[in-house]
């Protein structure tokens, strides 16, 4: 299959949400019968992002095959259907790692390794690679125009168009409009810097998707288009948005899909952007309100909680209910700060390493257990919620993960262990070992997950290094405690769950990696309905 491909680089400045605008995009070329792929390409140096602080560039998306990527991944697949995989991201690190090792290998035959052509022909091949099968593939080029680090990628691409034809290939750049509040007018001149930049290294774009404050006006998109050298219709305007899912249409109202679809000569029906107009529309029609609490230690970044913020609000469309979150710096909470847990209707406590932080979390954990208020705790959240619940209600106070006291006295949550060689997993490399990826869970009938799963098996994925140690969990008895889902032949405890409560599970895997808008998740769903429905003092309608 002809593959048609659409590059996106960004201008002007960094955070303007290409991410946003590339799923976007793929979801109404979608809406158009399109089969799409969107891949990521990041100019940093780390061979993927496993290995960086989530206050940098946000959380690290996991996608189904097992591979640590950039959150746009995460974006992506809550916008089109196509399943990422490890080929949808990749970084210079990696290209630079995978020719440096063909170079050791001798595969070049004595020619000197130079950024054109074998940089430069890796990340080609990269992106050939993840586009296979595809009709578009949407490429985002990560960075701003003009960064040192992002230039082997954009001479990549602008060789792309001489190898596969310029026809074949489409450059959209996506800049932003300063406006101007004391003149009350909107700056194009940056713009036009930025296009300037990108021609000198040989690309003209096709199509401007212009970021501003407020909508532009047909007199600046024709100024743009001509100072630009685009045609007037391939200006667009993306105005800020109070929700992510208008963009779909803001897009296709512009006409971009059609002027997408006649430049690649495609003959589809037009978008049904049906679905997402539903979800427009369920989002601003709400009726009820909740207060989640999401305690954690990366809160100056609500990026690095991306995939769990979209998938409460993803609940909160399947409900109607719309879901205030709080983010609660974990270190903020003692003993004596407990007073604003009072507020909440629900507490969840994220995935996250080290110890830091871990005495507030287990102090929301140990109010919502003793209260019955709703609580959701992923992967560190259950290592913790079983730490506390054996401190506090069975008594054991050493009871801790090896992760935070290594030599500790009750290590209930232990590093992951290969139990044939009797040997701790994965103990030389940071990056690319822990356990990773889509995994089955076998769900215990007769429990809550059950009953909110209505099935048997599932798949969710995992990211972790430490797990609940089986052995010294069978020293234990209380009924109140459940284990509601096992791996695949019993080797690890994925959920549990306390009986005599509300509403009180935690699960090892990612639940957030497998919401979207159109569906939601079930977990996070029922979650939001329960904290709905106990806590009748904070609910009340809009
Ligand atoms: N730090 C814990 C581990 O490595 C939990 C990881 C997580 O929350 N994703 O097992």
């Amino acid at each position: 299959m002809k593959t048609n491909y659409i590059f996106i680089t960004g201008g002007v400045v960094s955070s303007l949400g290409k991410g946003i605008a590339a799923a976007s995009l793929g979801a109404i070329l979608e809406a158009r019968n399109l089969d799409v792929t969107i891949i990521k390409l990041d100019p940093y140096i780390n061979v993927d992002p496993g290995t960086i602080s989530p206050i940098q560039h946000g959380e690290v998306f996991v996608t189904e095959d097992g591979s640590e990527t950039d959150l746009d991944l995460g974006h992506y697949e809550r916008f089109i259907t196509t399943k990422m995989t490890k080929k949808n991201n990749f970084t210079t690190g990696s290209i630079y790692s995978e020719v440096l090792e063909k170079e050791r290998r001798g595969d070049y035959l004595g020619e000197t390794i130079q950024i054109i052509p074998h940089i430069t022909n890796a990340i080609k091949n990269r992106i050939i690679e993840g586009s296979k099968n595809k009709k578009i593939a949407i490429i985002e080029i990560g960075g701003t125009v003009g960064d040192i680090e992002s230039l082997p990628f954009l001479e990549a691409i602008r060789q792309m168009a001489v190898d596969l034809r310029r026809k074949n290939v489409m450059y959209i750049h996506l800049t932003l409009l300063p406006y101007i509040s004391v003149s009350k007018e909107i700056k194009t001149k940056p713009t036009q810097h930025s296009v300037k930049q990108l021609l000198s290294i040989g690309i003209q774009p096709d199509v401007l998707i212009c970021r501003s404050e407020k909508k532009i006006s047909k007199k600046e998109k024709e100024k743009i288009a001509l100072f630009c050298n685009i045609i007037k219709k391939a200006v667009i305007s993306l105005q800020d948005t109070d929700s992510i899912y208008k963009i779909p249409i803001f897009l296709n109202k512009q006409g971009l899909d059609d002027y997408i679809c006649n430049y690649f000569k495609l003959k589809v029906p037009k978008a049904n952007l049906s679905i997402w107009k539903k979800v427009v529309f369920l989002e601003s029609n709400t009726n009820k309100k909740i207060k989640i609490g999401m305690i954690g230690k990366y809160i100056e970044l609500p990026d690095a909680y991306k995939s769990i913020i979209e998938a409460l609000r993803h609940a909160g469309i399947k409900t109607k209910i719309s879901v205030n979150i709080k983010l609660i710096d974990s270190e903020k909470i003692d003993n004596k700060k407990t007073k604003i847990f009072k507020k909440l209707d629900g507490i969840l406590i994220p995935g996250g390493f080290g110890n830091r932080g871990i005495n507030g979390k287990l102090l929301a954990i140990k109010y919502a257990r003793e209260n019955n208020l709703p609580y959701f705790g992923i992967c560190l959240g259950m290592h913790l919620a079983l730490i506390e619940f054996i401190r506090n209600v069975i008594g054991i106070k050493e009871a801790d993960s090896t992760e935070f006291n290594k030599n500790c006295k009750f290590p209930i949550i232990h590093k992951m262990r290969n139990e044939e060689k009797n040997i701790e997993m994965n103990s030389m490399n940071f990056g690319g070992t822990m356990r990773l990826g889509g995994q089955l869970c076998i769900l215990k009938k007769n429990s809550l997950v059950y009953e909110i799963y209505k099935k048997k098996q599932i798949v969710e994925r995992y990211r972790h290094r430490y797990q609940i140690n089986k052995k010294l969990l069978k020293e234990i008895e209380n009924n109140d405690l459940l284990l509601s889902g096992k791996s695949k032949k019993n080797k690890s405890i994925e959920i549990f769950e306390l009986k005599n409560h509300s509403w009180f599970i935690a699960c090892q895997f990612h639940p957030e990696f497998n919401s979207n808008p159109k569906n939601g998740h079930p977990l996070f769903i029922d979650f939001v309905k329960k904290s709905f429905s106990l806590n009748k003092k904070n609910n009340f309608k809009i």
